[in-house]
């Protein structure tokens, strides 16, 4: 079993598709098969909680498990949740700094950075 898959970069799609064929789901330990990505994500991103609704505990745990996680759901599935659990829009630049999100999403009110980008 590999342990090398980080994370491609956002900007390659096409390369991703072909990488994710070769991927499993971090979360659920299935292999991503097909574009459409891991099955359970897809269930759970079809019925998940509003994030608005979640506390700020719960928010952060499902941001990390997302960003940390092998890419498994379709790129505009994942930013819809990411930002939601974010609460605000981000630019795919973020995405290359994990950490720094993270520690933004956990800021009390809702700051938009723009700034440093
Ligand atoms: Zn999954």
């Amino acid at each position: 079993m590999s342990n090398g898959s980080l994370l491609a970069p956002a900007d390659t799609i096409v390369g991703m598709a072909r990488l994710r064929r070769q991927l499993e789901c971090d979360i659920h330990l299935v292999p991503i098969v097909d574009e459409r990505g891991c099955g359970y994500c897809l269930r759970f991103l079809a019925e998940a909680p509003d994030a608005r609704d979640l506390s700020m505990t719960t928010r952060i745990e499902e941001l990390e498990r997302w960003l940390l996680a092998n890419r498994s759901v379709p790129e505009e599935l994942f930013y819809a949740r990411i930002e939601a659990l974010v609460g605000r829009r981000i630019s795919p630049h973020e995405l290359d700094d994990p950490d720094t999100l993270i520690q933004r999403a956990q800021r009390p009110g809702r700051t938009y950075d723009w700034d440093d980008w």
